[in-house]
C-alpha cells in the first residue's frame, strides 16, 4: 500500500548505490495506484521521464497509456515502475550491477503494491523479474511467476513503436491479463 510504498521511497533517499546517479536529474521512483492490481515494469527512465520523475511520459510512455486505456484502465489504475531508477546514458541498456543495486527496490515495491498480475515490458524487466536470460521473444506471451504473482512478458513499447507489426502480440499478452483478472 501508499505507507509501504513512502518508506521504501524514503529508503531509497538520494540515492547513489550504482553509477547512473552521476547522469541523473530526477530519480523516477514510480507512479499509479499503491494497491493496483495490474504492476507495469519498464526497464529504465529516457529522457523525459528523467526530466519529468516520471516513469513512461515520453513517446512510449503515450502508447503504453494508449494500451492501459485499450484495456479500460486509466493510469491511475495501475502502478507503473522500472528496473533501474536513474536514466542510463544515451538511453544504453542498464548494467548488470545497476540492476543489481536498483532492483530490490523494485522488488520491494512490487510486494508492497502486491498486485494480481505483474506485466514486464521488454527484456530487462522479464529477465529481473523472472530470473531468467530466455529471449524476450520466447518469454513474451508465456505466463511466468514472481512471489506467487503471475507475470506477463510481453514487449517494450519502445519496441513496439520501432516495429508496429508486433503491436497484435503485445495486445494478446494484454488480452490474458485481462482475461486472467
Ligand atoms: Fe540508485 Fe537505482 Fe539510481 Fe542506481 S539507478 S543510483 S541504484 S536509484
Amino acid at each position: 500500500g501508499a505507507r509501504g510504498l513512502t518508506v521504501i521511497r524514503e529508503d531509497l533517499g538520494d540515492c547513489k548505490r550504482c553509477k547512473l546517479h552521476s547522469g541523473r536529474t530526477n530519480i523516477v521512483y514510480g507512479v499509479g495506484s499503491p494497491t493496483a492490481e495490474i504492476c507495469f515494469v519498464g526497464e529504465g527512465p529516457g529522457a523525459d521521464e528523467d526530466l519529468q520523475g516520471e516513469p513512461f511520459v515520453g513517446r512510449a510512455g503515450q502508447l503504453l497509456t494508449q494500451m492501459i486505456k485499450a484495456m479500460g484502465l486509466e493510469r491511475e489504475d495501475v502502478y507503473i515502475c522500472n528496473v533501474v531508477k536513474c536514466r542510463p546514458p544515451n538511453n544504453r541498456d542498464p548494467e548488470p550491477d545497476e540492476v543489481t543495486a536498483c532492483s530490490p527496490f523494485l522488488i520491494r515495491q512490487v510486494r508492497a503494491v502486491g498486485p494480481k498480475v505483474i506485466v514486464t515490458l521488454g527484456k530487462h524487466a522479464a529477465h529481473t523479474v523472472l530470473n531468467v536470460k530466455t529471449p524476450i521473444t520466447r518469454l513474451r506471451g508465456t505466463w511466468g511467476a514472481f512471489d506467487g504473482i503471475p507475470v506477463m512478458p510481453t514487449f517494450h513499447p519502445s519496441f513496439l513503436l520501432r516495429d508496429p507489426t508486433q503491436k497484435k502480440f503485445a495486445w494478446e499478452d494484454l488480452k490474458a491479463v485481462l482475461h486472467h483478472l
